[in-house]
């Protein structure tokens, strides 16, 4: 037992959790970061060049948090003197009347975020990459963007460490003793003390909390991406992100054009969810042939310039029934703190997450609405409406 006894231990090093030790840090809390891999692994759920980051919700919730966030990222940005967040305009596109469109506008009216509807012609003079039938409609929101979420990442550790956490690498936390006056936390070959614990493990949070029997689901996900010929013509600058909840009720994204060509740039385009559910532990992350022509059959169709995939990504998800995060303590432990469940569209709200936690580490409460991210809430699925992620 080493007789150090942490502020704060977090365990996993991904988007959350180096957030959350930036914060941390920042604020003069003594932090422990253990994370079972090396920093910037490819195994879990924050690995790649490019993260969407949106207002535009059906749920509006997250359309009010996201105003903090964008301001927490811009912040992020200053204090590193690194570009993290691209504002490139996302176009929404679906069918007329499509009823995630509507409540997705709704939300943004409430919140004051503004947003045109955009007919077919339109689309075309703007962005004539697509081909759209005059049956769709568009929802055009100008502050859509993209994180760069590697960098993101590594930025919050490297951040996190001057302001003087400690990260270790390669330590896997096998189980954490919530029962001590302080909270203990074992790894196989020692063990730690932290007044308080923080589990932001992502697709492995629900073993390491077996006890709490969460209603997560890890599923494996895929991204395709593509290197069209004329490639000037994907960069953020001329092309958008986009959306689409397809006619058979699919859910695809798009990125545009990033990172060099010949180090795995291009532009990203994948469909949300309809993962093969899997073990995070298991080494498999095969991509699948079957789920990359379907993909490039979608692009042979909307954009025919991309041409065919030259290289995917295989990322896991971590998903609740109702597709909302937890942000919560352990019920029975208030030292314990667990943020998991991200369900696919978490990664825009790591820096507002670390914010989040390091305010419940020092007061015991936060400022933001965190109230439908409780551990014991009713788990309802509630995809009445077809709901983009991402
Ligand atoms: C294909 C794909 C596309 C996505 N697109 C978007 C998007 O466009 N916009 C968006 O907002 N979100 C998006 N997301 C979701 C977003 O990336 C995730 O919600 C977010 O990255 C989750 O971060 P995390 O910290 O919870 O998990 P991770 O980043 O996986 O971090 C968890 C860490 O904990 C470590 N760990 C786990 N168990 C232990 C242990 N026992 N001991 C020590 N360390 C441990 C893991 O090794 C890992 O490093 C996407 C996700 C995927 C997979």
């Amino acid at each position: 037992m080493q007789s150090r006894i942490y502020d704060t231990i977090i365990v996993g090093a991904g988007g959350m959790g180096s957030a959350t030790a930036y914060h941390l840090a920042k604020s003069g809390v003594d932090v422990l970061v253990l994370e079972q891999f090396q920093r910037g692994h490819t195994f879990g759920s924050s690995h790649g060049e490019t993260r969407i980051i949106r207002f535009f919700y059906d749920k509006p919730f997250y359309t009010e948090l996201m105003k903090t966030a964008y301001t927490e990222w811009r912040d992020l940005e200053s204090v590193s003197g690194k570009p993290l967040l691209f504002i490139t305009g996302s176009v929404g596109i679906g069918a007329k009347g499509n009823p995630y469109g509507r409540a997705t506008r709704q939300s943004l009216d409430a919140a004051g975020v503004e947003s045109e509807w955009w007919d077919a012609a339109q689309l075309a003079e703007r962005f004539p990459q697509f081909r759209l039938t005059d049956d769709m409609e568009i929802l055009y929101q100008k502050d859509t963007g993209f994180l760069r979420a590697a960098e993101c990442v590594s930025t919050h550790l490297r951040l996190a460490e001057q302001h003087g956490a400690e990260i270790r690498e390669e330590t896997q936390v096998t189980d954490i003793n919530w029962q001590t006056d302080v909270p203990t936390v074992r790894t196989e070959n020692t063990q730690f003390q932290g007044r308080k614990v923080i589990v932001t493990a992502g697709a492995w949070a629900g073993t390491l909390l077996a006890e709490l029997n969460l209603p997560l689901t890890v599923t494996k996900q895929q991204v395709c991406y593509y290197q069209p010929t004329d490639s000037e013509r994907f960069q953020p600058d001329r092309f958008p992100v986009f959306t689409e909840v397809t006619p058979d009720g699919e859910f695809i994204y798009a990125v545009p054009a990033f990172g060099a060509f010949d180090k795995g740039g291009g532009v990203k385009i994948a469909r949300h969810g309809r993962g093969q559910v899997i073990s995070p532990d298991t080494p498999e992350r095969t991509p699948d042939a079957d789920y990359t022509a379907h993909i490039d059959a979608y692009v042979q169709e909307r954009l025919p310039e991309l041409g065919k995939t030259t290289h995917t990504e295989v990322c896991l998800y971590t998903e609740t029934p109702d597709e909302d995060f937890i942000i919560d303590a352990h019920p029975h432990c208030p030292d314990l703190l667990i943020a998991a469940g991200f369900s696919g569209h978490g990664f825009k709200f790591c820096a507002l997450v670390g914010r989040i936690l390091s305010e419940l580490v020092q007061t015991g409460k936060t400022g933001f609405d965190i109230y439908p991210f409780r551990i014991d809430r009713e788990h309802k699925i509630s995809s009445g409406i077809p709901r983009l992620q991402s």
